[in-house]
C-alpha cells in the first residue's frame, strides 16, 4: 500500500496533486509521501511487538536527514555503513545505542566516531577489523560492543550483485571460522560482545532463506553459549523485498512470523535492518519529456532524469514502473525512455508499451524511494535533484536542488595554472 494514486487522471500523492509539486520546484526531483513512510514503519515495527526488538533503519537506502527523523521520531534506530551515515543519522536525533555499524571497510577515523558517539554495536566483518576495533577502544578507554556478520551461506534467489549472503561473497565472516573470532573476540578486554549478525541480500521474495539463515545462527549462538560467550542480540539484517513489477514478497506481518516463530527461545533482542521494504515504494522520481524521437524505427523518450540521477536500471536492469502524471487518452506505442547522460547506458525503461508522451509532459518513475537519491551521481557535472516530502496537502523540499556552484564545491585551481 501507498499514497501515490491517481484521481481522475491525475497522479496524486496524499492530498497534493504530483503536477502542483513540479510547477513548484521544477523537474527533475524525488517525492516522498510522509503517511506511507510512517505507515510502513509502523506496520514493521509493529509485526515484531510481541518480542524484544530493534528496527535500524538502513539508511543507506534513503538517507535524507528528514526520512531518517520519521522513523527515529518513532521510536527506530538506524543500521550505518560510514561515519557520514553517522553523522546524519546523529543530525535526525538518533538514540546512539539504537545505532548499529555495518560495512567490510570501516576505517579508524570512523570508528572511533562511532566509538565516541557510543553506538550499540559493530557488525565485524573480519578478524583484522576486531583486532583495529580492539585498538580504537583501548586508545580511547571506551568498550566497544561487537557482533559478527557472519556468511550463513545461503542463497536468497536475487540479483547477483545484491545477494551478499552467499560463502563466494566478500561480506561477513565464513559462520564456521567465526566461533574462532568470537574466541579471539573474547580475549581482547575492550571489546563487549554482544550478538551475531547476518545479512542475506536484498530484494528478497521469499521466506525460507531468512528462515535458514536464522537456523544457522542459532546453531552458532547455542556453540557459543555453550563456551560462555554471552550473545543477546541476534541480528537478521535487511533485505525484504518490494513489489517493483510482478514479485510477490511477504507481508511483513509473515515474515515476522516466521521470524519469531524460528527465534523463539533464544533470549535474544532481534535487531532487524529494513531499508527498502520501508522506503521503496514511498518514493517516485518526477521528470519532464524533453524530446521523443526515431531511431530505426525505434522510438525515444527522452527525459530531463537520468542514470546519475536513478542508476538502478542501468546499474542491475531493474524494472520501474512508468507512469504518465497526468493521463490522456490515445494512442500508445512501444518506447525506451532514456536520459540526457553521453552514455548508451543511460536508460529509465525499456521497450515499454507508454503513452505517447510528448514534449513537456510529465512522467513518474515509480518506487524510486529506495536505492534512489542515495546512488545519485553529479556526472556528466548535472546537479543533483531535489527531494521534496508531501504530507497531506502541503510539500515541503527537504533538499534543494544543487546549483553549479555545487558542482565545483570544493575544487581549486592551483596558482601555477592561473595566469
Ligand atoms: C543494505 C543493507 C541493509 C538493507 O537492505 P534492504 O534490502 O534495503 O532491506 C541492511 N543491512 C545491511 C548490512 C546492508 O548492507
Amino acid at each position: 500500500m501507498n499514497d501515490f494514486k491517481y484521481i481522475e487522471q491525475e497522479l496524486w500523492c496524499e492530498q497534493t496533486p504530483v503536477r502542483a509539486v513540479a510547477q513548484k520546484v521544477g523537474t527533475p526531483f524525488y517525492l516522498y509521501s510522509h503517511q506511507t513512510l510512517k505507515n510502513h514503519f509502523h506496520v514493521f515495527d509493529q509485526a515484531f511487538a510481541e518480542v524484544p526488538h530493534i528496527v535500524c533503519f538502513a539508511a543507506k537506502s534513503n538517507s535524507n536527514i528528514a526520512i531518517l527523523r520519521i522513523f527515529v521520531a518513532a521510536g527506530g534506530g538506524v543500521d550505518i555503513v560510514s561515519g557520514g551515515e553517522l553523522y546524519r543519522a546523529l543530525q535526525a536525533g538518533v538514540e546512539p545505542r539504537k545505532v548499529v555499524y555495518s560495512g567490510v571497510g570501516k576505517r579508524i577515523d570512523e570508528i572511533e566516531y562511532a566509538l565516541n558517539a557510543g553506538i550499540l554495536m559493530f557488525n565485524v566483518e573480519s578478524f583484522q577489523e576486531l583486532a583495529e576495533i580492539h585498538a580504537c577502544a583501548q586508545r580511547l578507554g571506551k568498550r566497544a560492543g561487537i557482533a559478527l556478520r557472519v556468511n550463513p551461506d545461503v542463497d536468497p534467489q536475487t540479483h547477483p550483485y545484491i545477494s551478499t549472503g552467499l560463502k563466494e561473497n566478500k561480506f561477513g565472516v565464513n559462520i564456521k571460522k567465526s566461533i574462532e573470532a568470537y574466541r579471539a573476540a573474547q580475549k581482547m578486554p575492550w571489546l563487549d560482545i554482544k550478538g551475531v549478525s547476518c545479512h542475506i541480500g536484498s530484494q528478497v521474495t521469499k521466506i525460507s532463506p531468512f528462515v535458514d539463515a536464522l537456523d544457522r545462527l542459532k546453531k552458532l549462538i547455542r556453540l557459543l553459549r555453550k563456551e560462555g560467550i554471552d550473545i543477546r542480540y541476534l541480528d537478521l539484517g535487511g533485505g525484504l523485498g518490494i513489489t517493483y513489477r510482478e514479485e510477490e514478497p511477504p507481508h511483513p506481518v509473515e515474515y515476522a512470523k516466521a521470524i519469531i516463530g524460528a527465534a523463539k527461545g533464544m533470549d535474544c533482542t532481534l535487531v532487524l535492518e529494513p531499508g527498502r521494504v520501508i522506503v521503496g515504494n514511498a518514493g517516485i522520481l518526477v521528470t519532464k519529456v524533453l524530446y521523443t524521437k526515431t531511431n530505426e524505427g525505434k522510438n525515444f523518450v527522452i527525459v530531463d532524469a537520468g542514470m546519475n540521477d536513478l542508476i538502478r536500471p542501468s546499474l542491475y536492469n531493474s524494472y520501474h514502473q512508468i507512469q504518465p502524471v497526468i493521463k490522456k487518452k490515445g494512442k500508445t506505442q512501444q518506447a525506451d525512455i532514456v536520459g540526457p547522460i553521453c552514455e548508451s547506458g543511460d536508460y529509465l525503461a525499456k521497450e515499454r508499451q507508454l503513452p505517447e508522451f510528448e514534449r513537456g509532459e510529465l512522467v513518474a518513475v515509480m518506487s524510486a524511494g529506495a536505492y534512489g537519491f542515495t546512488m545519485s551521481s553529479n556526472y556528466n557535472s548535472r546537479p543533483r535533484v531535489s527531494e521534496v516530502l508531501v504530507k497531506g496537502r502541503r510539500s515541503y523540499v527537504i533538499r534543494r536542488r544543487e546549483g553549479y556552484a555545487d558542482i565545483v564545491r570544493g575544487e581549486k585551481i592551483p596558482k601555477f595554472l592561473k595566469t
